[in-house]
């Protein structure tokens, strides 16, 4: 995992990107940061399945607000999915 520039990012993209958001690479693949806010894993018991609204107790590790932000690397599509040619499959 590296990070890299937008700028970059817009090259290997091809396209336009926020150039407010992070991007990086994870082996060849173009990702972009997303920040997830849920229940701190250190002060609450909410499995890893569990998507609902949910905060913990408070501990030193969120700074007691029992929520806590954590970053995932999300893979960015630089390649069109749907072509126009193949029949329209995708329903948008
Ligand atoms: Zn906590």
């Amino acid at each position: 995992m590296s990070e890299i520039t937008w700028q970059e990012a817009e090259k290997r993209a091809g396209t336009r990107l926020d150039r407010r958001k992070r991007y990086g690479l994870v082996g060849k693949t173009l990702c972009e940061s997303v920040t997830i806010t849920g229940a701190c894993s250190g002060c609450s018991d909410v499995g890893d399945y569990e998507s609902a609204p949910h905060r913990g107790a408070g501990c030193e590790e969120c700074g007691q607000r029992g929520r806590r932000r954590t970053k995932h690397w999300v893979p960015l599509l630089t390649e069109p999915v749907a072509h126009p040619a193949n029949g329209g499959k995708d329903a948008k």
